[in-house]
């Protein structure tokens, strides 16, 4: 689908931050000090080992937010989110969105990679306020999550991912829709159409969206 503001479909993502750029409001901008906070962050010991904090990409005033777990190698090598093998997953997913560039979001719940890519509990819940404020300064209309931590964080009452991928659902006054990983879709024949088909499932969901009005 297409949201109707007549800006140019997205390619791969872009680099662009909320608060980027010129900034007449210099350290006043609440997003450059939130960026700030994270990128010199030392409250968990991922932080030792990382080359970059990995904050976000995406427009400023984006309708859809991709929500995933954590940075991998190429993340933490480049400082953004999805750029690896299933970030090129993910890209096309949004690019067959039709999702303007300015019009969606990417980010993780954990900001600094895992060693060997293990998901890490305790960096999640020291990270979480991360994420709720990039939420609130963001403040997108749909929250799409990645996986089944993701969808956990965002949704504690969801039954399993598998249950509940490719179906909207409310959490906390959130309008969310769960997709499987895209690293999952890599997996296996049988996951990469039921990420397929779940993709189907949020193109009719966000066209609806559009049709009754929503930002
Ligand atoms: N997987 C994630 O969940 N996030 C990334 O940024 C990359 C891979």
């Amino acid at each position: 689908m297409r949201f109707q503001d007549g800006r140019r479909r997205a390619g791969a993502g872009t680099a662009a931050s909320p608060g980027s750029g010129p900034d007449p409001r210099g350290d006043a901008d609440p997003w450059e000090a939130l960026r700030a906070e994270i990128v010199t962050c030392t409250k968990c010991p991922l932080h030792a080992s990382r080359t970059h904090a990995v904050v976000y990409r995406g427009g400023r005033n984006p309708r859809v937010v991709f929500v995933g777990e954590a940075p991998g190698a190429e993340e933490d090598r480049v400082g953004l989110p999805f750029v690896g093998r299933s970030g090129r997953r993910l890209d096309a997913a949004v690019a067959s969105l039709e999702l303007d560039a300015e019009a969606y979001g990417v980010l993780n719940l954990i900001k600094c990679r895992p060693p060997r890519n293990r998901f890490d509990p305790a960096a999640a819940r020291t990270c979480r306020p991360y994420l709720d404020r990039q939420l609130d300064l963001l403040r997108p209309r749909f929250l799409v999550t990645l996986g089944a931590h993701a969808l956990a964080a965002l949704d504690p009452e969801a039954p399993r991912i598998l249950r509940c991928a490719g179906r909207p659902r409310r959490s906390a006054g959130r309008e969310l829709f769960p997709l499987i990983h895209p690293a999952a879709a890599l997996r296996s024949t049988a996951l990469s159409r039921r990420w397929d088909h779940d993709l189907r499932a949020l193109d009719r969901w966000l066209s609806g969206a559009e049709r009754r009005g929503a930002r």
